[in-house]
């Protein structure tokens, strides 16, 4: 009989699949690495186990422990599939701001939620910072994961992500292209791609604009998931060779692209990372290997990058060369 012993078990070994549409007009091959077959999702289960497996190892997390963290999005459904399967209670912080779907998504899991208002400023008691690390005092046997420094999260990639890509490209990859969020994905993976390629393959990041890794300072955008206003411990600047700043409305159209065009339904920050892709691979030879990672699936942007009237109220263009319903009914 064929099964996995457990959900975790099936975390990773996620497929390559060419891009054939986006790509038109460039010689290079571009593989999308689909990290939504993740069972939480998206890339993040990966680092959740990685995490939780190194905590039980140090001691720092114990039978009947607590996870605290501040997360609303992937990370908390990695950790809180994880934690479901290991026996441990999960308390996730979440801004007020986060809508609830995600919120019920974190709850199936098991998991629970405390919600912090948004309008207060990062030292007050009540702020989303505070009341984590208040949960974290005051829990006995509470470990916070941290995945902005944890040095677990970059080395899952190291450890799973990178040799995935060598093993199913046959070290052909001359190209690794990914989102830069914590940077725990392009630090990890990237350096375990250049070990063992030599320093052959070239690794880059891509940023929304604004964002402080493409120069920005921090000023808002609307892909979810990626950039950052800080530099957090998790990137490794040193593995990186270019970062390829894209805007919100490249990201939002090439999001609807892929799903329209190459039947992958996936979120913002893989339109971003797609977007860099196709910049980085305009120029390349018809023999080099382009491998972009996509972190997580659409379902959860239903709302945004797939609803018409949220896009227009941002004034983005949501009509590709397709009809939609709404002209055919026109
Ligand atoms: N895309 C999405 C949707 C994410 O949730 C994340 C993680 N924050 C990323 C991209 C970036 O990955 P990393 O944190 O490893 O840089």
């Amino acid at each position: 009989m064929k099964y996995a012993d457990s959900v975790i078990d099936l975390v990773g070994n996620t497929p390559l699949v060419k891009l054939n549409s986006v790509t038109e007009g460039i010689q290079a091959t571009v593989l999308a690495k689909i990290e939504y077959l993740n069972p939480g999702g998206s890339s993040k289960d990966r680092i959740a186990t990685r995490i939780i497996d190194a905590a039980e190892r140090e001691g720092l997390l114990k039978p009947g422990g607590t996870i605290v963290e501040p997360t609303s999005g992937n990370t908390g459904i990695g950790l809180a599939l994880v934690a479901q399967q290991r026996g441990y209670r999960c308390v996730f912080v979440l801004p007020d701001k986060v809508g609830e779907d995600k919120r019920n998504v974190l709850t199936a899991y098991g998991a629970e939620i405390v919600v912090t208002p948004t309008a207060v400023a990062p030292e007050d008691p009540d702020s989303y910072y505070s009341v984590s690390d208040r949960l974290v005092r005051e829990i006995p046997g509470a470990f916070k994961p941290n995945q902005y420094a944890n040095p677990n999260g970059p080395l899952s990639h190291y450890e799973t992500t990178g040799p995935e890509i060598w093993r199913d490209t046959e070290g052909l990859i001359t190209h690794f292209v990914a989102g830069v969020g914590t940077g725990g994905t392009i630090s990890g993976t990237g350096r375990y791609l250049k070990e063992v390629s030599d320093g052959r393959v070239t690794v880059i990041g891509a940023d929304p604009e604004g964002s402080v890794y493409s120069g920005g300072t921090g000023r808002p955008y609307l892909v979810e998931g990626v950039g950052e206003d800080f530099w957090p411990a998790a990137y490794d600047a040193s593995v990186v060779d270019e970062i390829i700043a894209a805007s919100d409305a490249e990201s939002f159209e090439l999001t609807r692209r892929l799903a329209r065009e190459e039947g992958l339904l996936v979120g913002g920050s893989s339109g971003l990372a797609v977007a860099a892709a196709l910049r980085a691979a305009r120029d390349l030879p018809a023999d080099a290997v382009v491998v972009v990672l996509l972190p997580d699936g659409g379902r959860g942007y239903l709302g945004k990058i797939f609803n018409e009237k949220w896009m227009r109220s941002y004034g983005f263009a949501t009509e590709s060369e397709g009809s939609t319903v709404r002209e055919l009914l026109a």
